[in-house]
């Protein structure tokens, strides 16, 4: 592997609202251990990985994706997971040099990595900024033991506070996540934990309500009835109360669980969001990419050693490769850009969908307080509408 240093980050590009910019993911699929909420394809291994063999196959992976993509201008990278913190400095890397070599990755662009607070190290944080690195995301989940302890988290209160410490000083950007409605939750609790949690933030923090998601350890114990979670009710109070306390510290919303300073925010998220077009490397990545006139989807084996001999053996691991029909574009536009503050592009979705909101639907969910227009070349939803998102989304697309 290469000691080469590809980027010297500067300031963050400024992010362009006419401009959805172009990403690059890449999934590290390997956990320490699987917390019993998560239903990412992340996954568990008692022996090491062989991360050499994982790079060749990312590097492989790549060229095939710089075909389909052409040559790009790059405006973020995103390594996500599972766990990249585990992944070696060495690792990121040899990762980061491969794009440099594929894409046009000019100085400045966002390059984010999502780290765990039990897997942090300074030397290995010092190592992943001279890769080039400048943006970690830490997954606190939350600021007390016994909560930690509940969702399955490898580290306590301290492993944390000592990670966005390090963070905060080897880093020159850094967000952190915590997951809210959680059992016996009261506004009170969040309400605390959520003022220290913005005293340790720099400028961006990511807040997630707890779901269950089918065929997790937690949707089981739930259906057993083992497990309570807050109601509709008190799940949209404490949304509420998310909203009002992050808006009063600085750090609005600008995406359903998304909160930065303005000027902050993830440009790596903001493309997905504002359907850019995105290259996925490694197992079980997605990607969307503008080529030929078509627009296309693409999807990876999932299994991580699946992946790796299809890699091996055919130079990808793509087990999906489809082009979507507009109307198809058009949902996928709808169902990003609406959970974005800023809304959606009305000219686009017309253009895509061959036809604007129905205005009896559109004029019901304005009505309802559901949903608002921006002048007139936007359309976004309250902040009632987004307790409701999936159902205004719906009744927008018919
Ligand atoms: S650390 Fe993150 S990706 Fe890994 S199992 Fe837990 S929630 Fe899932």
């Amino acid at each position: 592997m290469t000691a080469v240093t590809p980027f010297a980050p500067k300031q963050p590009i400024a992010a362009d609202p006419l401009d959805p910019g172009f990403g690059i993911y890449v999934h590290w699929p390997f956990c320490a251990a699987k917390c019993p909420y998560c239903d990412f394809n992340s996954h568990v291994r008692h022996q090491p990985v062989d991360q050499e063999r994982f790079v060749a196959a990312f590097l492989k992976e790549m060229e095939t994706m710089r075909r389909l993509s052409g040559p790009r201008t790059v405006t973020s990278i995103f390594m996500g997971g599972g766990t990249p913190s585990l992944m070696a400095p060495a690792t990121v890397d040899a990762i980061l040099s491969g794009i440099a070599r594929h894409w046009h990755t000019p100085d400045g662009i966002e390059i984010t990595m999502e780290a765990n607070p039990s897997s942090v190290e300074a030397e290995r944080f010092r190592g992943y900024r001279a890769a080039g690195v400048n943006r970690v995301s830490l997954g606190v989940q939350a600021l007390n033991d016994r909560d930690l302890k509940f969702l399955g988290r490898l580290h306590d209160v301290d492993d944390a506070l000592k990670a966005i410490r390090l963070a905060r000083e080897i880093f020159p950007r850094m967000s952190f996540d915590l997951i809210y409605a959680r059992p016996n939750q009261t506004v009170a609790d969040w309400d605390a934990e959520l003022k220290q949690a913005v005293s340790y933030a720099v400028d961006h923090l990511s807040l997630y309500q707890l779901t269950l998601e089918e065929g997790t350890p937690f949707f089981g114990l739930h259906k057993a009835g083992k497990l309570v979670l807050p109601d509709g009710e008190q799940s949209a109070i404490l949304y509420e109360a998310t909203q009002e306390i992050t808006a009063r510290e600085g750090l609005p919303a600008y995406e359903v669980s998304n909160h930065a300073r303005p000027g902050a925010e993830s440009r790596h998220n903001l493309t997905y969001w504002r359907y850019g077009d995105y290259v996925g490397i490694g197992p079980g990545a997605h990607g969307r990419l503008s080529t030929g006139g078509a627009k296309i989807a693409t999807a990876t084996e999932r299994h991580p050693e699946t992946w790796l001999s299809q890699v091996e053996a055919n130079g990808h691991g793509m087990v999906n490769q489809e082009v979507l029909e507009l109307s198809e574009q058009a949902d996928e536009l709808l169902l990003m850009g609406l959970r974005l503050t800023e809304g959606v592009d009305l000219a686009r979705w017309q253009m895509l969908s061959g036809h604007g909101p129905d205005p009896d639907r559109e004029q019901f969910l304005i009505d309802h307080g559901f949903i608002e227009r921006l002048g007139n070349s936007r359309l976004r939803c309250t902040p009632a509408g987004m307790l409701i998102l999936d159902a205004v989304v719906a009744d927008l697309a018919c």
